[in-house]
């Protein structure tokens, strides 16, 4: 029932997203699979629109629907850098603890 045509990627996270169409009529992403924990029930209607609808008790999954995870619930940009630098680079500080500390060894009297 799926196609490769519904998936674009994420423009926050860059992940593949699958596009439906809500109820409303809005473009509507969910993750590419079928998800137990999703809320969404996506079928594909007979002109071969991908739809979309949240699911409720009211309105329970239909035989013909997936249920599928609206891809905003999972969506991890990946992170920015962090911007702060420590005032001493870690790795520069030890290996200079560590080459004084090997003179001080080599200069030890016997
Ligand atoms: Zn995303």
């Amino acid at each position: 029932m799926f196609s490769k045509a519904d998936l674009r990627p994420c423009r926050h996270c860059g992940k593949p997203v699958r596009w439906t169409t809500s109820e409303a009529g809005r473009p509507f992403g969910v993750n590419p699979e079928p998800d137990p924990e999703g809320n969404t029930a996506v079928m594909r209607d007979a002109p071969g629109t991908l739809r979309s609808r949240r699911v409720s008790t009211a309105r329970p999954l239909l035989s013909h629907e997936r249920l599928m995870m609206p891809h905003v619930a999972t969506c991890a940009p990946p992170t920015p850098e962090v911007t702060q630098s420590p005032r001493t680079p870690p790795r520069a500080a030890q290996g200079r603890l560590a080459t004084v500390y090997d003179l001080a060894s080599y200069r030890r009297p016997r």
